[in-house]
């Protein structure tokens, strides 16, 4: 005789110990089951017969004797190896039918394939032809409830045999369905019987127990008879032989399965229980939207405010500087910028325009009208180094600032004051301390946004004319610097004082100040509010991904079954592991993209309400790892947890 298939000498199982009683519910049961039986064993309720069950398929361990697979000890294999035996070797059929209720028939009869890493396709066209077979050709797609007993039982079946199915393992599979649900069911495993598959089915009913071709009772944990005593069983022939599933098992121990298959299965899973519970779904997902939503729309709105504040001074000239000679001292004789410093100064590449400055106020005479204003002599550069421009007419050219040509451009209260309002200025001759100035253009009026009534109330000429017509001094009183680059107004300061200095014989004899220092510390202002405003957001995102770790301890619990499910249809741990990471990693992705979606609505909202936002990528990635982050961090802990579950502890959860 060849080796047995299985063999349980002397097996025990007790449950309790310490702190409850301890019951032994099975008490030294001997078995061996040949290639190509079908075996019933029977008993009344109560006795053991699931128990014994669960020991022979490998869900749970004996606490006492050895249990021979085709001759090896199942106590001796590894995780990975038990599951190979219930994926490869064993088929189970329980009362309960224990199918996945978030997955279609088709799905639950393929999942024992996707753990062996079966191609699509033909693990499709398989489980597409056993359902057939079954007569279930038009449910494919129906999950379990949308199924009568009788079908769910015909699945479970066809899961069985999903990957060959050598022993199938059958515990009350009638006890659920109707008396003629229960005879086709009974048919089936007859017919799968003279096919050669190993069949053993546990009922307490004789009759039913009668169509097997051994019957062994049990009766409170012992073995009180066994029919093949008397009989002979039959020889196996087309049946699988005992050696050659142990050289598939020593195989199938380090065969991987395809992990692109289980990782997308896992996902559509993921996905489907999502779907499934999608309130609750979307309420735990508000967390990590949310977080992730103030991360990006508080990013931008930070960057646009400082853009927006960095652009401003620009406009009211962040990136000026004023040179001027440092006033003597009763030591120190003070200093003198010249132009031939400001043509110096000119010509540096870190300064964009040079203006020297001259001028006083002076009494100014149109007709009989005569009143006093700033008159300052400058160069082409007023209008853009001031961001000034001109209205009406036009700023003086630079040939009347090289001839010195007796020509001004005006203020808007200059031209209301003397020659009123809404008059034509252009053309008419102003006399400036006596020396007659023609009028050639007016300037937009700056008192509103300056703040400075008095600036309207200024008259530009050239410098060349102001200096030798009106004041006899050709030294500027300061220069008025625009560095090329407002974000680097420090470097374009430090060039001129180098300048100065080797001008000037090495003498600070100067001063070179700026308004960037007040726009610097408006920047650090703003970078600290956007600081805060992120700390807050990743705080939130915390809660987002504590919210995600919450909702993924609470699946485990309720998906303990499914857990138990697929690890009775061959899962390994880590098979379980990545489904559960899967799930948390999808729920943050699903948070992570709908946060960055409503982000950017808020953003487009904000800047219709003309609020400054500026997206950037960097954030919006960066708040998208970070939930994914957080979902594969937080999803760690429950994965673990399910995937340390006792598979018989796991189905038999409530
Ligand atoms: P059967 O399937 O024959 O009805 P079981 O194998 O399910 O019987 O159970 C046999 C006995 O073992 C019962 O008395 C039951 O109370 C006990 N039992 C089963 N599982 C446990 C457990 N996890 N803890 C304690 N007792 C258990
Ligand atoms: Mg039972």
């Amino acid at each position: 005789m060849s080796i047995p298939l299985i063999e349980l000498r002397d097996i025990r199982k007790s449950y309790g110990g310490h702190d409850t009683p301890k019951v032994e519910v099975l008490r030294g049961i001997s078995l061996s089951i040949q290639p190509g039986e079908f075996i019933a064993i029977v008993g009344a309720s109560g006795s053991g017969k699931s128990t014994l069950m669960n020991i022979l398929g490998c869900l749970d361990r004996p606490t006492s004797g050895s249990y021979l697979f085709a001759g090896k000890d199942v106590a001796q294999l590894d995780g990975d190896q038990l599951a190979w035996l219930r994926r490869e070797a064993f088929g189970f059929v329980f009362q309960g039918y224990h199918l996945i209720p978030s997955g279609s028939a088709q799905e639950n009869v393929e999942m024992p394939a996707i753990y062996a890493g079966t191609p699509a396709a033909e693990r499709h066209a398989r489980a597409a032809a056993l359902l057939t077979r079954l007569g279930l050709a038009s449910r494919l797609g129906n999950r379990p409830h949308q199924l009568s007993g009788g079908q769910q039982q015909r699945v479970s079946i066809a899961r069985a045999l999903m990957n060959g199915g050598h022993i199938i393992l059958a515990d009350e599979p009638t006890g659920a369905l109707d008396s003629h649900s229960g005879r086709e069911v009974m048919a089936l495993l007859d017919e799968l019987a003279s096919q050669g598959h190993v069949i053993i089915l546990i009922t307490h009913d004789r009759a039913v127990a009668a169509r097997a071709r051994r019957v062994v009772e049990i009766r409170d944990g012992l073995m009180i008879s066994d029919s093949a005593a008397e009989q002979a069983p039959e020889a196996p022939h087309q049946s699988l032989q005992a050696d050659e599933l142990r050289q598939r098992l020593d195989r199938g121990a380090t065969q991987h399965g395809a992990w692109q298959g289980e990782l997308l299965e896992a996902l559509q899973a993921a996905w489907r229980v999502m779907w499934i519970n999608r309130f609750r779904t979307a309420l735990t997902l508000l967390g990590i939207v949310i977080g992730v939503a103030s991360v990006v729309v508080m990013l931008a709105v930070g960057e646009g405010s400082k853009r927006q504040v960095m652009a401003q001074m620009a406009a009211f000239g962040s990136n000026i500087l004023y040179l001027n000679g440092r006033e003597p001292t009763l030591r120190d004789p003070g200093g003198i910028v010249t132009l031939d410093d400001v043509s110096a100064i000119a010509e540096l590449p870190q300064v964009q325009r040079v203006m020297p400055v001259i001028g006083s106020d002076m009494m100014v005479r149109h007709g009989n009208n005569n009143q006093k204003f700033y008159v300052g002599g400058n160069n082409v550069e007023f209008p853009h180094i001031l961001n000034w421009p001109v209205v009406e007419g036009s700023f003086f050219s630079e040939a009347d600032a090289l001839s010195g040509a007796a020509v001004a451009v005006i203020g808007q209260k200059v031209s209301d004051k003397l020659l009123g309002p809404g008059n034509n200025a252009l053309g008419e001759y102003l006399l400036i301390g006596n020396v007659p100035f023609q009028v050639v253009g007016v300037l937009a009026g700056k008192g509103a946004s300056s703040g400075d009534q008095k600036s309207d109330e200024r008259i530009v000429v050239p410098y060349s004319a102001a200096a030798t017509r009106l004041f006899g001094s050709h030294d500027p009183e300061y220069v008025i610097i625009a560095a090329a680059d407002s974000t680097r107004v420090a470097d374009s300061e430090a060039a001129i004082e180098r300048l100065m200095r080797k001008r000037h014989q090495g003498k600070d004899d100067f001063e070179l100040t700026n308004d960037a220092a007040l726009i610097q510390a408006e920047a650090r202002t703003q970078n600290s509010l956007s600081l805060m405003l992120g700390a807050i957001a990743a705080i939130s995102l915390l809660v987002g991904g504590i919210g995600v770790m919450n909702i993924m301890l609470m699946t485990v619990r309720e998906r303990t079954r499914e857990i138990g499910i697929r690890m009775a249809t061959g899962a390994r741990q880590r098979d379980i592991q990545r489904q559960f990471i899967s799930e948390a990693v999808m729920l943050s992705m699903v948070g992570g993209v709908t946060g960055i979606v409503l982000a950017l609505a808020i953003g487009g909202a904000l800047a219709l309400a003309q609020v400054a936002v500026a997206f950037a990528l960097p954030a919006i990635l960066g708040a998208f790892t970070c939930a994914v982050v957080t979902g594969i961090v937080f999803g760690f802990m429950p994965a673990r947890k399910a995937s340390r579950l006792d598979p018989v502890k796991a189905l038999t959860s409530e």
